[in-house]
């Protein structure tokens, strides 16, 4: 067995009580495990400050010196220990307020003690409230130069084992470990072409570096390592897929294509939207399996690309479905559909949850016959029982509302897989992508429609609605439509519903002439679809809705959008909402509503919407904000990357580098056979051992 393979309770310090502890808060079983727990911060430990140089506004500071007296103090929970120390150019007062037997006991006077802690002023003194109290012998300055904190939790703290506990085990730890023992994990051609430290020295420096330098080399090859793992397994993966897994060779481009291009396209392609067409073009020629993402902003027209591809699908003999996250949009693009390949021979079927009874039989009859060459609709196309004739190709339209593990569900309804394109509107950064969707290749409509109007973005407070509603009113008099958005309530769907209806009842009597529609997620279907088709036909001027109308919808006449609440609404969601304008030819208005109140964040999350319309820009800052952690998306992808150092958000460029030193890897070595890179597959096996390997399923 490695030595990192041994229990925590092998290591001298911790007993069967400490490991449980460790196990269930840390989830830490191993030696291997403590190596891997990295510290949150250092703290720089090297400078030795003189009491008469200490100030209230230093962070940290350590001093040399000794005890002079101890003194108690107060009463009640005002009780403390005073102790009066001087380096003998001056004094601090340490102060404590728990454990005072134990300092009491342990401190001795007149002795050489190195202080660190954070000084403030008390009266015109110097304190320094539970100091760390070092023996000056032992604590060795030079090695003590950066000194690690550790995370713990409440249960740990409640049984004595803080951040100081966790860093003498892995002193311990790294004592018992000979130097140079821990084996490297990436082939030297790698680690010396990039001049990265070894991994026994990286993982030594990374708990106990000399100096702030080394620390950040030895953190820049441990991200490194734990991304170029990473992208390997994507990439092999990837590469394997497109060698052996055959697709449908779509070589014709037919009449359905043609006629519909030469005929009956109303407007011109923007030069994205062909390009993009074309790049998937490619794809279904080359005989295998199509797996494209295309990313475009809101408005960016990916419906047409869509619907494109999909008759290119048709015109090989072939069926194609669009699968969207929400009923209405399915509606939506049904509709779409149907209006544009009307008075073609082509028969296009809506399946979702609603359709039900003889209908649904119908349309899966005619699926199951070839009858349906386009099926639009939601999660219910997946289900096992929807049997296609020869499913060819498969839009998923916003991709973030679907998982890696239901888009491998498609697999299994062909014996050739479909091709798959996937769309999304939340433009995801570059970095993710790359992590994310490392195993799809990416197109971008990066051009809006022509004659779009940029969207006027402004930031108003809700304590002045009377001019708000003037503008309303000016743009409904000037025919336009108005959509007014509040966010959902989670923890009480009652309140949601009380809401909407309010606001509605409430614009009513402000605005009595004009009609109102109202969708929400308590409503049922059939209700939401008839509200929402009033105000697609433009029979209501208004439409008062939670966040259901979040993706997709399409209303090029609509105007204005008025976000209540915003500062209870993520970025890309703002930005998603404010998509739903601005798809006319007239001037748009997002308008941002917010009590006065507002956090720095959020001050800057409207500062970013006020100040930008590119989505690329706004998931930048969303992944700055909140961590990819919390991406749309992320915990839904099915991918559970088991990142301890690297930050998707921060370490972009380590991402871009991994990628590539892969994919130059295996430019080289598709297979890994060569004897400089057995490392790396013995690596690939190792970290798959007890996760779900997760490729398979993509
Ligand atoms: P999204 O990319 O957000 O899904 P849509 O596909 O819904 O955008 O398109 C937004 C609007 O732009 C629709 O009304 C669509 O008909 C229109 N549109 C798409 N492509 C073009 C184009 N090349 N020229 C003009 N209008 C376009
Ligand atoms: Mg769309």
């Amino acid at each position: 067995m490695h030595i990192l393979e041994r229990e925590l309770t092998y290591l001298p310090g911790i007993g069967p009580k400490r490991a449980e502890l460790l196990q269930r808060e840390l989830g830490l079983k191993t030696w291997g495990d403590l190596l891997y727990y990295f510290p949150y911060k250092h703290i720089d430990r090297s400078r030795l400050y003189r009491t008469t140089e200490l100030t209230a506004d230093m962070p940290f500071v350590q001093v040399r010196g000794q005890f002079v007296s101890f003194e108690q103090m107060g009463d009640g929970r005002k009780k403390r220990l005073v102790a009066h120390f001087t380096d003998g150019y001056g004094w601090v007062d340490c102060v404590w307020f728990n454990s005072q037997q134990y300092v009491l006991k342990s401190v001795k006077l007149h002795t050489d003690y190195i202080l660190f802690g954070r000084p403030s002023l008390f009266g015109d003194r110097i304190n320094i409230t539970h100091p760390d109290v070092d023996p000056a012998d032992t604590l060795s300055l030079n090695k003590m130069s950066m000194q690690p904190y550790y995370q713990t939790t409440e249960k740990m703290k409640k049984a004595g084992l803080h951040s100081r506990s966790l860093e003498r085990f892995i002193g311990t730890l790294l004592q018992q470990i000979a130097p140079g023992s821990i084996t490297e994990t990436l082939p030297a051609h790698i680690v010396s072409r990039l001049c990265l430290m070894g991994r026994d020295e990286a993982l030594r420096a990374a708990h106990y570096p000399a100096t702030a330098a080394e620390l950040t080399q030895a953190n820049y090859r441990l991200k490194f390592e734990e991304l170029f793992y990473v992208q390997l397994s994507i990439q092999r993966y990837a590469r394997y897929r497109k060698g052996t897994i055959r697709g449908h060779v779509f070589a014709r481009v037919g009449e359905y294509f043609n006629d519909f291009y030469t005929r009956r396209l109303p407007f011109a392609l923007t030069e994205a939207q062909k390009r993009v067409i074309r790049e998937m073009r490619a794809d279904m020629v080359s005989g295998r399996q199509m797996n494209r993402l295309v990313q475009g902003d809101v408005g960016s027209g990916k419906t047409m690309v869509a619907l494109m591809t999909m008759l290119i699908a048709l015109d090989n003999g072939y069926q194609a479905c669009i699968m969207a996250p929400t009923e209405i949009l399915a509606e939506q693009h049904f509709d779409t559909f149907r209006k544009m390949l009307d008075g073609m021979s082509v028969r296009v079927e809506l399946l979702t949850g609603m359709v039900k009874g003889k209908r649904r039989m119908e349309v899966m009859d005619g699926l199951r016959k070839g009858d349906v060459h386009v099926l639009v609709g939601t999660h219910a196309v997946i289900e096992d029982n929807v049997v296609f004739h020869n499913l060819g190709l498969v839009v998923i339209d916003e991709q973030h509302r679907f998982g890696v593990a239901q888009r491998a569900k498609l697999w299994e309804k062909n014996l050739t897989p479909p091709h798959v394109l996937v769309m999304t509107a939340t433009p995801i950064p570059r970095t993710l992508a790359m992590t994310l969707y490392g195993d799809l290749d990416v197109s971008v409509i990066d051009e809006l429609p022509p004659g779009r109007k940029p969207i006027v973005t402004t930031h108003v407070y809700d304590n002045n609605p009377a001019q708000l509603y003037r503008g309303i009113d000016q743009q409904i008099r000037e025919g336009r439509q108005v959509y007014m958005v509040y966010p959902l309530v989670r923890e009480s769907e009652k309140l949601d519903l009380k809401n909407v209806e309010e606001a509605r009842l409430h614009l009513q009597e402000i605005f009595p002439r004009y009609r109102i529609s109202m969708v929400h997620g308590q409503m049922k279907p059939a209700d939401k679809d008839t509200e929402m088709q009033r105000f697609v036909s433009g029979e209501t001027q208004i439409l008062v809705a939670t966040t259901v109308i979040e993706v997709g919808v399409n209303v090029p006449n609509a105007s204005v959008m008025v976000i209540q609440n915003a500062e209870r609404f993520g970025l890309s969601q703002l930005h998603q909402l404010r998509g739903r304008v601005g798809r006319g030819a007239n001037q748009s208005y997002c308008i941002l509503v917010t009590k006065y109140d507002l956090s720095k964040d959020t001050r800057r999350r409207i500062d970013i919407m006020t100040e930008t319309n590119d989505g690329f820009e706004i998931a930048e800052a969303d992944l700055r904000f909140r961590g990819p952690g919390d991406l749309e998306g992320t915990q839904q992808s099915g991918i559970a990357f088991d990142l301890k150092l690297a930050n998707l958000a921060r370490d972009g460029q380590i991402v871009q580098l991994a990628r590539d030193t892969a994919s130059e890897v295996l430019d080289e070595d598709p297979t890994l056979a060569m004897p400089q890179n057995r490392i790396m597959v013995e690596r690939l096996r190792y970290m798959k051992r007890d996760e779900m390997d997760w490729s398979n399923i993509s």
